[in-house]
């Protein structure tokens, strides 16, 4: 890396499928090598994947040693069963926890008790001896359902005055997005690490789609270089990388305090990138 001490940190995702299974096993298997300060594991909103998460995250416990670290939605979810929840993952061992608000799967109405992060923040917080280090997500390109950039910010530090104590942005491709997004957090009274998430490039076509949904943009001139190469898959990882690895650089040597790695549970990507930042 560029500087020695940067610490680096994997998402991945539960696995549903026994080829699912397989994929998780060999990037963990890859990955872990690298010595990551932890790994996280999403999860579904909408209770739809409630017991892959706590399942994926005992594995990577037990069988690989792993700091793994749940993500916890709130969207659809009742007081009663995010407390079994946490009385779960203080029982497995966990010390951490992502907090988020989640996103509906598309037909399902909104229930459940809360209404954002910063609700479920402060229920965690509020847990009698909670000690849980608590992860919010931040978005230096602003999320796509907030009324305006200076908004999200505001959003933001409430989930930091809820009592989160640091956080994970969504991945984007442009360093100043996150520079300023950390000066805006700062000037709204936020001292917590705010660390780059980053997405290493396996499928761009998924990527585009994917970057649409969340509002993650990809800036013009990678986009054609992309549609350059073609069908030339080599091409596009490589010079993937190059841009990813370039922008991490940048982050690092401009403050960003670590990073944390959206792998979708493939090694190749991300390790083409850390390779680079050796
Ligand atoms: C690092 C990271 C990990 C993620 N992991 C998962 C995962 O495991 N599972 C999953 O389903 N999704 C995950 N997501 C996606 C996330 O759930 C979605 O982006 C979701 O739409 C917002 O979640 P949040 O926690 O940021 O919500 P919030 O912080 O609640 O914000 C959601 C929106 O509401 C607005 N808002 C907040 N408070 C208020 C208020 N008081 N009044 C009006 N508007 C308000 C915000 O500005 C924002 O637009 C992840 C995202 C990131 C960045």
């Amino acid at each position: 890396m560029t500087r020695a001490r940067s610490a680096i940190s994997f998402e991945f995702y539960p696995p549903k499928t026994p080829e699912q299974h397989a994929q998780l096993e060999r990037a963990v298997a890859r990955l872990k090598t690298h010595a990551p300060r932890f790994v996280s594991v999403t999860f579904g909103a909408g209770g739809s994947t409630l017991s892959y998460t706590p399942d994926t995250v005992r594995a990577l416990r037990a069988a690989h040693g792993l700091d793994a670290v749940p993500h916890l939605s709130c969207m659809g979810g009742t007081r009663a069963e995010i407390a079994a929840l946490l009385a779960q993952y203080r029982e497995i061992g966990c010390t951490r926890v992502v907090a988020l608000r989640g996103d509906l799967p598309s037909g399902m109405a909104a229930t459940g008790d809360f209404r954002y992060a910063a609700d479920l923040v402060r229920f965690i917080r509020g847990q009698p001896g909670c000690a849980f280090h608590i992860t919010v997500a931040a978005y230096p390109e602003t999320h796509p359902q907030a009324d305006d950039a200076h908004a999200d910010v505001r959003h933001f530090a409430a989930k930091v005055a809820a009592g989160a104590d640091s956080a994970i942005t969504q991945y984007f491709f442009n360093a100043d997005a996150y520079f300023h997004f950390v000066e805006d957090a700062r000037r709204a009274g936020v001292d917590v690490p705010i660390v780059p998430g980053v997405m290493p490039v396996s499928n761009f076509a998924q990527l585009r789609r994917f970057s649409e949904q969340c509002g993650a943009e990809i800036p013009r001139w990678i986009v054609r270089r992309m549609q350059a190469y073609g069908d030339d898959t080599a091409s596009i990882r490589s010079f993937a990388a190059d841009v990813v690895a370039g922008m991490c650089r940048r982050l690092l040597d401009g403050g960003a305090p670590e990073l944390h790695f959206y792998t979708l549970n493939l090694s190749r990507p991300t390790e083409a990138v850390l390779e680079r930042l050796r």
